[in-house]
């Protein structure tokens, strides 16, 4: 039967990382991208280290319209891009490629997603403020990149290994001329009263370890402190369940999560991101 041409060539984005098999990132671009409607494809896809350079080509190939980037290509993927936008620069990693008028260029939306999620779901402006990361991997290194931007007044990096901890540390004075300091951690750490946001942002309480909280000393924990977790899956932990019964108020990285990939979202296809059902799409994952 004669009718109107059809186009059956849908937009491909998705994610490359090594493992990856257990990346929900999928569930939730693809409920988003359904909900508007959009004739677009979140493919999860494994990429050996030494694949990159490799799977980098086959993007410029597909004319895939971009990637996420997760572990262990987030800096690896660098010297594959064109360009990098100003965040991904001064943090140093890339979580987001966008394909445009034939460039690939890196964006980092960690950092911008968690800046969101404690802007919109705790309601804090982190303007002025004195914070403390407990960790100083990749995640730690957007977070604290972003809150120094922010205009925080005070960053304190505590972790375990102290070349990691003050190598951020010198980064962030360095590149955003944010007051910061180092802090071994050995013992149990005690927050300071002048305090105003505490952050895990370790990967202790993620599944299935679930009972395993960072070891901070929990009579230090305040009313009005703000107390932070990385730790989406599940998106109560301990620690945040510990700081509760303190009297502290929360946020739970199950929004970051779903604001860094808005973000990706928002950049990919120039629609507005429907966030509520991306939440509900990773809470349906992480519930089951
Ligand atoms: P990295 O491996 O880069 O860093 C891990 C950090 O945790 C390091 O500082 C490490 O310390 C510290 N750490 C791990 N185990 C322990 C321990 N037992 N005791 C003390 N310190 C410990 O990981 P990422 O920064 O990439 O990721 C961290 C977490 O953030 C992950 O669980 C990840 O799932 C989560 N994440 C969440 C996102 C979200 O959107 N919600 C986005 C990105 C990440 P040391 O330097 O001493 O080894």
């Amino acid at each position: 039967m004669a009718g109107q041409p059809r186009s059956y060539k849908e937009d491909l984005v998705g994610v490359f990382g090594y493992p990856v098999a257990e990346n929900p990132t999928c569930v939730m671009q693809q409920a988003a991208f359904d909900a508007c409607g959009l004739r677009w494809r979140y493919l999860t896809i494994e990429v050996r280290p030494e694949q990159l350079a490799d799977a980098m080509r086959g993007l410029r190939a597909f004319n895939m319209r971009g990637i996420n980037l997760t572990i262990p290509h987030k800096v690896a993927v660098i010297p594959h891009l064109d360009r990098l936008s100003p965040e991904a620069q001064l943090i140093g990693a890339v979580n987001t490629v966008v394909a445009q008028e034939g460039e690939l260029i890196g964006y980092n939306t960690d950092g911008k997603g968690f800046l969101r999620s404690v802007r919109e779901d705790a309601g804090v402006d982190p303007r002025g403020k004195r914070v403390v990361f407990l960790g100083a991997g990749g995640a730690a290194r957007a977070m604290a990149v972003e809150m120094a931007l922010a205009g925080a007044s005070h960053i304190v990096i505590v972790n375990r290994t102290a070349a990691r901890g003050k190598e951020l540390v010198h980064h962030l004075r360095e590149k955003t001329g944010v007051a910061a300091e180092y802090l071994s951690w050995q013992d149990e750490y005690t927050v300071p009263p002048d305090v105003d946001i505490l952050i895990n942002a370790t990967s202790i309480g993620l599944f299935p370890n679930v009972a395993e909280m960072p070891r901070v000393a929990m009579s230090s924990i305040r009313d009005d402190l703000l107390v932070c977790d990385v730790i989406p899956n599940p998106p109560r932990t301990a620690f945040l369940t510990a700081a509760e019964r303190r009297g502290a108020r929360t946020l739970d990285g199950l929004g970051m999560l779903v604001y860094q990939g808005a973000i990706a979202f928002q950049m990919w296809t120039g629609v507005e991101p429907p966030i509520s059902v991306m939440r509900r799409a990773l809470e349906e994952v992480f519930a089951s």
